[in-house]
């Protein structure tokens, strides 16, 4: 017995409001509420004009549907009601379908039904929620092939070998005849290994799919009037910050979420860093360095220099600073006036060097260029083998490492039963990372797949 859940599905404020139901009484829900116009009854999977009557009032004329289980996203019957947006006869619907004894469904609970079902894995359910909040074309697109199960049968099928390893132990243990020298234990050993480096590879993608999935911290720096304002009014498209002539007047940081072809910087304009006796500079020149140091930890710098005068201390302040960022681009600013003397310097702190003009807002497609190539987030793989979320990056660590040790406890030559825990410990925590349970089906498969009987 499902119990029968509801929930507005679409974001309050739109023309239309779609009111979702699922369990064993949606069609009844529906059928209590919705009637047909015209001479045809509801069917199954067929979107139907109606009226929506609420004790007795009619109070929209909606568009509905019911699915029958099992082939719906739940997996449970399901109903869908498409209301003009109002909050009023949204509420109003919602209310009805309570008093008929559905229940306000909790968050994520269509999906966690799906999963419960059997309809999705656990992974492709994370998938779910980064496609609902996805942020560029590339991260909705990277969702959508995680949804697809590519990644979701890779993992299975890895349990599965896993699986097979083990009962092959098993069997070894359990019936004293077999020995353990008639493995193929330089195959089990390779297989162990494979899949460790596969895993490992999938964790270190963790880096690249959080920045699809959230975006990048990105602090732009540079000295007074190197053009950081300009670039970022440019980058954005409209004046956001507040641009002059008079050095320091970028006090504060301003922050602004950026889409550049598929990279989502979290910007940060940031005040000149630089030496001040101003009480107010101080305050701001200190969040820079904060802006900075969080940039250069984990996201992008965008160290922006005045190519039309010489290279100055500040200057050097900025490329000290930019050096210990895990992924800085220097941009030589105003390309468009004759270029100083000096800069080539940059090219020894700097792997990228764009030169663009902030002002004319030229160059700026080969900034973008770079900061895809840099961050990884240009060719993304079409299988979803990009890992977006700290569970599946953690869980994908701790499987590589019990492979590690399965594959050194095999090689040194330990008892099967030590080589069957490490393994076991690897399964438990694949099948934490696509939802399945352990135990009881490495036990069903050595009678499944074994001729222990013989
Ligand atoms: P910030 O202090 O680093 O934020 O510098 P601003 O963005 O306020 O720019 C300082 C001055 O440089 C302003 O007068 C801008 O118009 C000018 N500027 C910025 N970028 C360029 C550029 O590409 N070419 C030229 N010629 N001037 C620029």
């Amino acid at each position: 017995m499902a119990q029968t859940i509801a929930a507005l599905s679409t974001a309050p404020g739109g023309a239309i409001g779609i009111v979702r139901i699922s369990g064993d009484a949606a069609e009844s829900c529906l059928r209590a509420l919705f009637t047909p116009v015209g001479s045809r009854d509801l069917q199954p999977r067929v979107l139907t004009y109606g009226v929506l009557t609420v004790h007795g009032r009619v109070i929209d004329r909606p568009m509905a549907v019911f699915f029958p289980a099992p082939a719906t996203y739940t997996g449970e019957p399901m109903a869908e009601i498409h209301c003009h947006g109002s909050s009023a006869v949204l509420q109003a619907v919602l209310s009805a379908l309570f008093d008929l004894g559905a229940r306000q469904a909790e968050p994520g609970e269509f999906t966690r039904r799906a999963f419960l079902n059997g309809k999705l894995d656990l992974f492709a359910a994370e998938a779910v929620g980064d496609l609902v909040t996805a942020h560029s074309e590339q991260a909705a697109a990277l969702a959508v092939s995680q949804l697809g199960g590519h990644m979701s049968t890779e993992f299975a099928d890895m349990r599965q070998r896993l699986v097979a390893v083990c009962a092959q132990f098993l069997a070894v243990i359990d019936y004293p005849d077999e020995e353990i020298e008639d493995l193929p234990l330089t195959e089990i050993g390779q297989t162990l290994s494979d899949m460790r480096a596969r895993l490992t590879t999938l964790h270190e993608s963790y880096s690249r799919g959080r920045a699809l999935r959230e975006g990048l911290p990105c602090a732009i720096i540079g000295r007074p009037n190197a053009g950081k304002s300009t670039l970022l009014n440019a980058l954005l498209g409209y004046d956001r910050a507040i641009v002059t002539d008079i050095a320091g007047t970028t006090r504060d940081t301003v922050e602004e979420t950026l889409c550049l072809g598929g990279l989502v910087l979290r910007l940060q304009d940031t005040a000149g860093l630089r030496e001040t006796d101003d009480p107010v500079e101080k305050i701001g020149v200190s969040r820079a360095r904060d802006a900075v140091r969080h940039a250069a930890e984990s996201g992008v710098v965008l160290a922006v220099f005045d190519g039309s005068k010489p290279v100055g201390g500040e200057d050097r302040m900025v490329m000290r600073e930019a050096k210990n960022a895990a992924r800085a681009v220097a941009i030589l600013n105003k390309a468009d006036l004759p270029r100083a003397d000096g800069w080539e310097e940059l090219s020894d702190c700097f792997r990228a060097v764009v030169p663009l003009s902030a002002k004319h807002r030229e160059g700026l497609s080969e900034l973008t260029d770079t900061l895809l190539t840099l961050t990884g987030v240009r060719d993304l793989p079409s299988d979803g083998g990009l890992i977006t979320n700290i569970r599946q990056a953690e869980t994908l660590k701790r499987t590589a490492e019990r492979l590690e040790l399965a594959a050194e406890h095999l090689k040194a030559g330990f008892s099967p039963d030590a080589v069957v825990y490490d393994i076991e410990g690897a399964i438990e925590s694949l099948g934490e990372l696509t939802g399945q349970s352990v135990q009881n089906d490495i036990v069903d498969h050595i009678f499944a797949n074994f001729c222990v009987g013989k």
